[in-house]
């Protein structure tokens, strides 16, 4: 756990959150700034600051935070209207918070061309 981390905070259970899922590899909660009516980040309980982080060692658990994603997608009604699954890395995808998470937007129709 990195102290100064946000997230870490909210899976220790010490930044209050609105959580919708966890096991043993990640949590996911609300976002507290909702982009689409389906806002939820979906985190790993470890404290991988980004994708440039990534080892090989992580593979399984990327593959793993895309299936709760995909379940959750389920479980809130967007699996058949389509939803958005984003990483961001890095200043100019303009990330904010610097602990692994996959965003996932539904609920409206996303806008395109991305970016
Ligand atoms: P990113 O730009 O990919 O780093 O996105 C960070 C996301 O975290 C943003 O969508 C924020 O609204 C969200 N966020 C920041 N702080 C919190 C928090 N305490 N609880 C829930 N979501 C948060
Ligand atoms: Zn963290």
């Amino acid at each position: 756990m990195d102290p100064n981390c946000i997230f870490c905070k909210i899976i220790a259970g010490e930044s209050p959150s609105t959580i919708v899922y966890h096991d043993e590899q990640v949590v996911a909660f609300l976002d507290i700034h909702p982009a689409a009516p389906v806002h939820i980040l979906i985190v790993p309980r470890q404290h991988i600051p980004s994708i440039n982080h990534l080892t090989g060692d992580h593979e399984a658990l990327l593959g793993h935070m895309y299936t709760v994603a995909k379940q959750l997608a389920i479980e809130n009604g967007v699996a058949e209207s389509g939803y958005r699954l984003i990483i961001n890395s890095g200043p100019d995808a303009r990330q904010a918070v610097f602990h692994l998470h996959l965003h996932l937007l539904g609920g409206r129709e996303m806008r395109y061309p991305m970016g």
